[in-house]
C-alpha cells in the first residue's frame, strides 16, 4: 500500500514537472507560445529564467507616458540622495530610488576608469514640480507648444525616481564620449534609453539621448534580447502580462 502511494505521488509529481517548462513557473510551453510564439523550448527556458530574475530584482516597471499617467500622489517608496555618494551631480541634493544606487555608482566608476565623466543633470521630479515646469512653459509658449517640450504632470518618468537626464540635456549629448559610452554600456548596469531616435510614435516622446530609466540588470537584458532593445516594448509587454507571470510564479 505504502509503495503504491509513493508511486502515485511520484507519478503526479512527474506529471506536474512534465507540464511546466520551468521550475519557477506554473506554465507550459503552450502558455508561453501564446504570447511569445517564436520561442522554442530552450529559448523559453532561458526567457523564463530571465523573467524570474527580473521579478526577483523587484524594480518598478510601470509604464509611464502621455497615455499612461501617474496620479498626483504617487511618490517613490525609498528616495535617497545621490549627492551623498561617489557620483558627479549637478546639485547637492538629487533624489533617486534607493535600489538603483549600487548600479548607478558602479556604472559611474567603471566609466571613470575609461576617462568618461557621467554627469547627472536631473533625477526625481515630483508631480507638483513637473506641474510648475509645465505651467511656466505654457504661460510662455501656449499649451500646444509647451506639450512638445515638457511632459504633462503625471506623464514624466522622472516622477518614478528611476529616470535620469545626463550631461547637457541636448541632442548633441548623443555625440559626446559620455553619450556614446552610456548608449553602449548603460544596459549592463540596468539603465536604458527611454526615447530613441525616430520612435516618437511608439514612445510618445521625441528623441532624448540624455534620458535613461533604471529598469534593473535583467530588465535591460530582456529588453535587449526579446524586445528589439526598445524600452517601451518591454514596458508595454510587462504591463500587459505582469499579473499573468506573478500569478504563475514559484519563488
Ligand atoms: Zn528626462
Amino acid at each position: 500500500m505504502r509503495f503504491f502511494l509513493i508511486l502515485l505521488i511520484s507519478l503526479i509529481t512527474i506529471n506536474i514537472s512534465g507540464n511546466n517548462i520551468h521550475p519557477n513557473f506554473n506554465l507550459t510551453k503552450e502558455d508561453i507560445n501564446e504570447i511569445m510564439p517564436e520561442l522554442n523550448n530552450d529559448e523559453i527556458y532561458k526567457f523564463l529564467t530571465n523573467i524570474h530574475m527580473m521579478m526577483e530584482e523587484n524594480v518598478n516597471l510601470i509604464l509611464v507616458d502621455k497615455n499612461n499617467r501617474l496620479s498626483s500622489d504617487y511618490i517613490p517608496a525609498n528616495l535617497i540622495n545621490l549627492g551623498d555618494y561617489n557620483l558627479h551631480t549637478r546639485y547637492k541634493t538629487m533624489l533617486f530610488e534607493s535600489y538603483a544606487l549600487n548600479d548607478f555608482v558602479k556604472m559611474s566608476e567603471d566609466a571613470k576608469k575609461e576617462g568618461i565623466d557621467i554627469f547627472i543633470a536631473s533625477t526625481y521630479r515630483s508631480y507638483e514640480f513637473q506641474n510648475q515646469i509645465f505651467n511656466n512653459m505654457k504661460n510662455y509658449h501656449g499649451e500646444e507648444k509647451a506639450a512638445t517640450i515638457v511632459a504633462y504632470p503625471g506623464a514624466s518618468q522622472h516622477q518614478l525616481g528611476t529616470a535620469v537626464d545626463f550631461g547637457s540635456i541636448k541632442p548633441s549629448y548623443a555625440y559626446t564620449d559620455a553619450g556614446i559610452w552610456l548608449l553602449k554600456n548603460g544596459w549592463k548596469y540596468g539603465f536604458t534609453l527611454s526615447y530613441p531616435e525616430n520612435m516618437e510614435e511608439i514612445t510618445t516622446y521625441m528623441w532624448e539621448p540624455w534620458h535613461y530609466r533604471y529598469i534593473g540588470r535583467y530588465g535591460a537584458i530582456i529588453q535587449k534580447e526579446y524586445f528589439n532593445n526598445v524600452q517601451q516594448y518591454l514596458l508595454e509587454f510587462w504591463n500587459k502580462y505582469k499579473l499573468f507571470f506573478e500569478e504563475n510564479h514559484i519563488h
